[in-house]
């Protein structure tokens, strides 16, 4: 009999087993498809890969107002696959080592509830006092005349061959993502979004911002366009879109959110509930209808990134086999989109501020920034930041700029632990950096909520 039996060996449930067998806990663990989950395999780190590699060319564009010049400048797709399924490869096998390290007994096949304490693993049956379903999601299928044609990003960071041409349909964070890196990697991109603002769980005018400087780098974005079937031609796909048009081009990506990974795993055994876009269930402590079942990550419904489901599974071991002193908070979130240029936000958008009723001071900034003045790029940062007016507080941060992620992640700690305007007033800067605006900006530009 398992103490903890998890099912999925992707963020959330390998942090969990590890920390539970770390506490003395009896531990096992199953896992389908790979190691490290949608994060290692087919999410972040494959994602950041070709980010990079992507961001070369502008690089190099840039370097020759530094005095450069570089000849014979090539990219080779299938060096950048190969050399990525490697680094995959590592990965897999350093959370093989780090689940036997801890203890925990590995289970490679598919689990199934069978109710109670029971779980079908492989051709196993197993019994676990308590059970953790951390089984992720999927890329959400489209539902159009031909969308057996489309990919999705699983199958990006596998494709034989660089397309030279590419639609992606979505507007949020896998559709701008892609749309930066094909774009960068010189692929003919176009992104088309059924309605008129990418990104608008993002602040608008943040979201606008990073849209225009992507339309400056050559991404074709199109707003208020749904693609309505997908034909094959020749060696070619036709988008048929909404507007009676098409769109020849070599790959169709769809990247219109995900959904949680719940066929086949044996609910219907079980008094889980789930929602009605098939999200598990939970209260406060990841417990489930069922009270020895619990669950976290993406299948829960709660912000789909790595660090919320490491967070969760923290808390979960904490409240279960620890000292039952953590609890989950969600507020201010840090969270990046890695698109050319970054953009990355914590705490309240500006219509998240006015939602709340609250009245705040809006800083902004822009600019270009100091290394463009000799490359002749005519890439842009954008600096924004909310401050309450009546308690001075930061609700906000938000960035589009080059390595943004890096820069909020630290600002993103001030934010969390109720910075006041006036504090962030009293640091000195780093000069010359982009980040050294955020606190210099002195005056604000306007005041909303009023
Ligand atoms: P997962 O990591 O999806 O793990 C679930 C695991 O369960 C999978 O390995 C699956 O095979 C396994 N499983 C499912 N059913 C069963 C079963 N019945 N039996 C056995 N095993 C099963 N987040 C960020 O924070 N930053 C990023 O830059 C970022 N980039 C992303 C890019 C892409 C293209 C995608 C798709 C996602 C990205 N994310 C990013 C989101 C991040 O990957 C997820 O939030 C995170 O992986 C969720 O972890 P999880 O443990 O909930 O699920
Ligand atoms: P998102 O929820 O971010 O965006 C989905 C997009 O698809 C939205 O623009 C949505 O439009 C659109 N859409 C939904 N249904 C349809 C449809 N039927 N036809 C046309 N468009 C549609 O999902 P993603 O797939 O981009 O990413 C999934 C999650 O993975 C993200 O939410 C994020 O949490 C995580 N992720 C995180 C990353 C990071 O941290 N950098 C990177 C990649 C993914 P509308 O706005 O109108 O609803």
């Amino acid at each position: 009999m398992f103490d903890l039996f998890v099912i999925g060996a992707g963020s959330g449930g390998v942090r969990a087993a590890r920390m539970a067998a770390a506490q003395g806990a009896k531990v096992g663990i199953a896992e389908q498809r790979f190691l490290g989950g949608t994060c290692v395999n087919v999410g972040c780190v494959p994602k950041k890969l070709f980010s990079y590699a992507s961001h070369y060319p502008e690089d190099i564009n840039d370097s020759y107002g530094f005095g450069w010049n570089v000849n014979g400048f090539h990219h080779n797709w299938q060096q950048l696959i190969e050399n990525k399924n490697h680094e995959i490869d590592r990965l897999n096998g350093i959370y093989q080592q780090m689940l036997e390290n801890s203890g925990v007994e590995l289970f490679g096949s598919t689990a199934k509830l069978l109710g109670g304490q029971k779980i079908q693993v492989g051709e196993h049956v197993v019994q676990a006092k308590k059970i953790l379903i951390a089984v992720g999601g999927y890329p959400t299928p489209a539902s159009i005349p031909g969308s057996e044609f489309c990919i999705y990003s699983d199958d990006v960071f596998y494709l034989d061959e660089k397309p030279q041409s590419i639609a992606i349909v979505g507007g949020g964070y896998i559709a701008c993502e892609f749309a930066s890196i094909f774009n960068g990697l010189g692929v003919e991109t176009h992104l088309l979004y059924r309605k008129d603002q990418l990104l608008r769980h993002f602040d608008h005018a943040i979201g606008r911002f990073a849209a225009n400087e992507m339309e400056k780098k050559g991404v074709n974005i199109y707003y208020q366009t749904e693609v309505v079937a997908i034909e094959e031609r020749e060696q070619a796909l036709s988008c048929v879109l909404d507007n009676g048009e098409t769109l020849i081009v070599d790959k169709v990506l769809m990247a219109i959110g995900r959904t949680p990974n719940t066929h086949n795993l044996g609910l219907e055994n079980t008094s889980v509930k789930q929602s009605n876009r098939g999200h598990i269930q939970v209260n406060d402590n990841f417990q489930t209808d069922e009270p020895h079942i619990f669950s976290l990550g993406d299948v829960i419904g709660t912000p789909e990134l790595t660090p919320v489901a490491l967070e969760q599974a923290m808390v979960f071991v904490d409240q279960a086999f620890g000292n039952n002193q953590k609890t989950m908070s969600y507020d201010a979130i840090p969270t990046a989109i890695f698109t050319h240029p970054n953009i990355c936000t914590c705490g309240l958008s500006e219509e998240q501020v006015l939602e709340k009723g609250l009245k705040a001071r809006v800083f902004v900034s822009e600019f270009r920034t100091l290394k463009h003045c000799l490359s002749g790029n005519s890439e842009r940062v954008m600096l924004k930041m909310l401050v309450e007016q009546s308690s001075d507080r930061v609700l906000g941060i938000h960035m589009v700029g080059p390595d943004a992620g890096e820069i909020i992640q630290g600002f993103a700690v001030a934010v969390k632990l109720a910075l006041t305007k006036a504090q962030l007033d009293s640091v000195v800067g780093i000069h010359p950096t982009l980040a050294e605006e955020f606190v210099t900006m002195r005056e604000s530009q306007y005041c909303i909520g009023d």
